[in-house]
């Protein structure tokens, strides 16, 4: 099976990783202060806080910006569900502004409806989570100005988006959002096996980050509630969690980030080729706006005829491609159709596009003998 994503693991990744094992330090070594630092100046970020997860990093940011229960936190109608549950946890309401059917990002109008709509009825949202869906960047200025307007703060879940660019503003330098978050999984751009990372240019958002992943204790002598009792003294000053990243995966993300231009650029002349290819075929396919780069997590397509996406799912399965659906609407999930206030949803663009919806394989590491066989099963299939 081609599958639709993969991680392209280097011998210089395994050494790194090797490495880790034979030192002293397995988790809370100088490594994630390494892998932070890297990150932070590759994208242009004054803070980066590594996470065990982009979940516990979307968890945290919500937390950092003072989510509670009572509050509204609203992201885009497709996205990983993940965009929407920090919320939850937290105890805030969530709801989901339509899409774009022309970028499957969060359309920026819509936005600006529903807001107007909200603060009628007094329910504006504190947090607006943007995710820059299959690594295309969201139009950020047109965004951050509406969300001013109604003085909403943003997070941007770029979980697909690392090396990606809006304008003169590189993914995660926080220019248009109060905190950025990005996944290491796997199948996203770079890999720490699991893993995530938090960006922003606030000091005061930056030490919260960093208290919440490490069950909110300090040692800091600026931040101690009460005195000092000696070397061995530490405080908890807020509930946190465990969400600390290892030395383990540190070390491989440090690695894998030499690599990053690299990976982008392979997955940019991939798309390319694809959308050479589909020019004919009675599909249509994503092409990202002129002011954006992407970087291209995902290849999307969208069935014509939405009553065979199914059918084509499955022969292209059938066939070896392993091909994918991102995403059900999140709203349509069960748990949140159990949501008491499930009757206000509605996405009527992110429900078609999901009808027709197919991610097809793309990643580093796709041949073009692969690629030659993706196409033509497609042309087969559809
Ligand atoms: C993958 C993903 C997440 C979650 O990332 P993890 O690192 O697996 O927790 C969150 N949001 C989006 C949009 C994602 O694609």
């Amino acid at each position: 099976m081609i599958p639709y994503g993969r991680q392209d693991i280097s011998q210089a990744d395994i050494d790194a990783v090797v490495d880790v094992l034979k030192s002293d330090y397995l988790t809370q070594g100088p490594r994630i202060e390494i892998f932070e630092n890297k990150i932070a100046k590759m994208v242009n970020a004054k803070n980066a806080i590594a996470y065990n997860s982009a979940t516990s990093a979307l968890h945290g940011a919500c937390f950092a910006l003072g989510v509670s229960s009572g509050d509204w936190v609203w992201t885009s109608a497709i996205t990983y569900a993940a965009s929407s549950n920090c919320a939850l946890y937290l105890n805030a309401k969530v709801d989901f502004v339509d899409i774009d059917p022309d970028t499957i990002n969060m359309c920026p109008k819509k936005l600006e409806e529903k807001l107007a709509e909200a603060k009628t009825k007094n329910e504006l949202p504190k947090v607006l989570v943007v995710v820059h869906m299959a690594g295309q960047p969201c139009q950020m200025k047109e965004i951050k100005r509406v969300a001013d307007q109604y003085g909403v703060k943003i997070i941007e879940d770029a979980s697909h988006a690392l090396g990606a660019r809006f304008e003169e503003s590189i993914t995660g330098d926080c220019q248009y959002s109060d905190i950025t978050i990005f996944s290491f999984h796997p199948v996203k751009i770079i890999t720490t096996a699991e893993g995530g990372v938090a960006t922003t240019n606030d000091s005061d958002l930056a030490q919260k980050l960093s208290l919440f992943r490490t069950h909110g204790v300090t040692r800091e002598p600026s931040l101690l509630k009460k005195k000092d009792e000696g070397g061995w003294y530490y405080e908890q000053i807020l509930l946190g969690y465990n969400y600390r990243m290892t030395e383990v995966h540190a070390a491989l993300g440090e690695k894998q980030l030499d690599r990053l231009a690299e990976f982008v650029d392979i997955r940019n002349q991939r798309a390319k080729n694809y959308d050479e290819a589909f020019k004919n075929f009675p599909i249509k396919f994503f092409t990202p706006k002129e002011n954006t780069y992407s970087s291209y997590h995902l290849y999307l397509i969208q069935l014509n005829e939405t009553n065979k996406r199914k059918e084509a799912f499955t022969k292209l399965r059938e066939a070896g491609i392993g091909v994918n659906v991102h995403y059900l609407p999140v709203y349509q999930h069960p748990y949140y159709q159990g949501l008491e206030y499930k009757d206000r949803f509605s996405a009527p663009n992110a429900e078609a596009y999901y009808a027709g919806a197919i991610s097809i394989p793309l990643y580093p590491g796709l041949t073009d003998q692969d690629q030659e066989k993706v196409m033509t099963e497609l042309k087969n299939n559809l």
